[in-house]
């Protein structure tokens, strides 16, 4: 039985004044209630320290949307995993489709990312998906199977406990098209298949698998209904405490 995990990714918004504002909306939407599900937030990193504040004493966690492949030192502008734990963080999220296509960032770069992120004792969420032209013609599964291939074969090793994918078709970020359930649920399986080749059924059983691309309340139900679809990265939705947490509270009602 694999736990929702229902992350925001805030993107480039909400400097820490606004971050710990939104932060303390959705502590106070869940004031005295419990959840089963995983519940994270991805904040920019100049907010994580006021959105971490924010969630102390509460299950609410706190991850950094990028993470720096090397140590410390001489790295103008790069966010280091050891800086990222001391700040609280608990998860990273990699290779998003932005930071691919913007920030060409590649397989090998977002690979060097995972392995530091989990042997420096974080929890990483890899992201995935095909280009529209990609879907169009057929290759979605080749194009994934390559991007998750690159990071299992990096890893060498089963880490199955600190590894989440994030299945995001990247015609649906941000576009308000979403992937039919069919659709997310066919390819979940099939990325579930990619990990059970290399780590055996039962890590692949264990790894959660989220959906990415326009989730929201409205849809949120349908999507996390589909039994390989593990929980979802949410972007335009999470800046909201009232979308997020009825995204949270369908997980809970599942
Ligand atoms: C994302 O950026 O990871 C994302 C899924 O964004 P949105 O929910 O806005 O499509």
């Amino acid at each position: 039985m694999r736990t929702f995990l229902i992350a925001g990714n805030w993107k480039m918004n909400a400097g820490p004044t606004d971050a710990a504002k939104l932060a303390k909306e959705m502590v106070a939407k869940w004031e005295g209630k419990t959840f089963k599900s995983e519940a994270l937030l991805c904040p920019p990193f100049i907010s994580i320290p006021a959105v971490q504040a924010a969630f102390k004493g509460t299950a609410f966690q706190t991850g950094a949307q990028n993470v720096s492949n090397q140590d410390n030192g001489a790295y103008t502008g790069e966010i280091s995993t050891s800086m990222l734990k001391d700040a609280g963080c608990t998860y990273a999220i990699i290779g998003h489709s932005e930071r691919r296509e913007y920030f060409v960032e590649n397989d090998e770069l977002i690979a060097q990312k995972t392995k530091k992120t989990i042997d420096d004792g974080l929890k990483a969420i890899l992201c995935v998906g095909e280009l529209l032209e990609e879907r169009k013609s057929g290759k979605q599964e080749e194009v994934v199977k390559k991007q998750v291939n690159a990071v299992l074969n990096h890893l060498g090793k089963d880490v199955s406990d600190q590894f989440v994918i994030a299945y995001e078709p990247v015609w649906a970020i941000g576009t308000g098209e979403t992937a039919s359930p069919e659709q997310a649920q066919e390819m979940h399986k099939f990325i579930r298949s990619l990990v059970e080749n290399s780590w055996g059924k039962a890590s692949a059983d264990k790894v959660r698998i989220l959906y990415g691309g326009s989730m929201k309340p409205d849809n949120a139900k349908e999507l996390l209904s589909m039994p390989d679809v593990d929980g979802g990265l949410i972007g335009g939705a999470s800046l909201k405490a009232d979308s997020y947490s009825e995204i949270l509270d369908t997980a809970e009602s599942i």
